[in-house]
């Protein structure tokens, strides 16, 4: 990570998905402080933007002297044996990807967390401000991702949620490696619908038909539920699990979670099942 706020970061580095990942050296974390990079004494990273408007924007000479320092230090291969080699673009030799976050990059999916299992460093360019002088962007990074079309005052939180989806998927770091297969945006509805028997004639159910191949973005998880069997409410009401999911019967409730998948899907994401 190259970022004016080192601080930002230990404290993700050190709890949950990502925390246990780092305990099991499947994640080295290096945060890079630009401010090491600057010329005056003041370490300043940014300055008023050429054409005028508002604010400061993040000016290249820094990122490029952090992005050389680092290119000339070793790739750290440890625990490199744990990225997926299968998953690899065919076009890519390369074990480096340097990213800058930006609200103007490509929405990043579930298919590009997938994708940047396959390089063994990944370094992450964190703006601020109004952004990052564009000459990083023309000549420094290999892609710009955008985390949702919504703007947030720094690229820190964007890194983050990037490292988080693509570690999870790496052998060894959720406790349950079944959870990152089933889950929203993994599993097509074709393979899911194959795969557990549930054939809807396409004219009966026009929800229930398998997806072309370009829908290859996977449909929503189904709803989980725990104990208690009935929640009663402070006013009586009670709110009870679905039945189905109570029977024993595993072809029944998996027939159940695949039709709540899709009614979900359809719900709040119609976008994942269109063509
Ligand atoms: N002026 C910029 C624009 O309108 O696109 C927004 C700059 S934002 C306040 C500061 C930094 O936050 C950006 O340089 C970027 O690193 C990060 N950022 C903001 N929104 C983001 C998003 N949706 N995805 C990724 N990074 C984002």
């Amino acid at each position: 990570m190259l970022t004016i706020f080192p601080e930002f970061f230990p404290p993700y580095f050190s709890v949950g998905v990502i925390g246990r990942a780092v305990k099991r050296e499947i994640l080295i974390p290096q945060v890079v402080n630009l401010r090491d990079f600057t010329l005056d004494a003041h370490k300043t990273t940014d300055d008023a933007p050429y054409g005028g408007g508002p604010g400061m924007v993040m000016m290249v000479e820094p990122i490029f002297k952090a992005l050389r320092a680092l290119k000339s230090s070793e790739v750290r291969g440890r625990g490199s044996e744990n990225f997926n080699s299968d998953l690899r673009p065919p076009t890519s030799g390369l074990r480096r990807r340097v990213i800058l976050l930006s609200a103007q990059g490509r929405l990043f999916t579930q298919e590009n967390a997938r994708q940047l299992t396959a390089y063994g460093e990944l370094v992450f360019v964190c703006g601020r401000y109004e952004g990052v002088d564009e000459r990083v962007a023309e000549h420094l990074i290999d892609e710009e991702l955008s985390i949702g079309d919504y703007v947030v005052s720094g690229g820190e939180l964007p890194a983050l949620v990037v490292i988080d989806a693509v570690i999870r998927l790496l052998p060894g770091v959720v406790g349950n490696e079944e959870s990152t297969k089933d889950e929203s945006f993994s599993t097509g509805l074709g393979a899911r619908g194959s795969e557990l028997g549930v054939t809807v004639p396409p004219s009966m159910n026009p929800h229930l038909r398998p997806p072309t191949s370009e829908q290859s973005k996977g449909i929503l998880d189904y709803p989980h539920y725990t104990r208690p069997e009935a929640f009663v409410t402070d006013e009586g009401e009670e709110w009870r699990v679905p039945e189905v999911l109570l029977s024993g019967n595993h072809a029944t409730i998996a027939k159940w979670r695949l039709e709540a998948s899709l009614a979900k899907t359809r719900k709040n994401r119609p976008d994942l099942l269109s063509s």
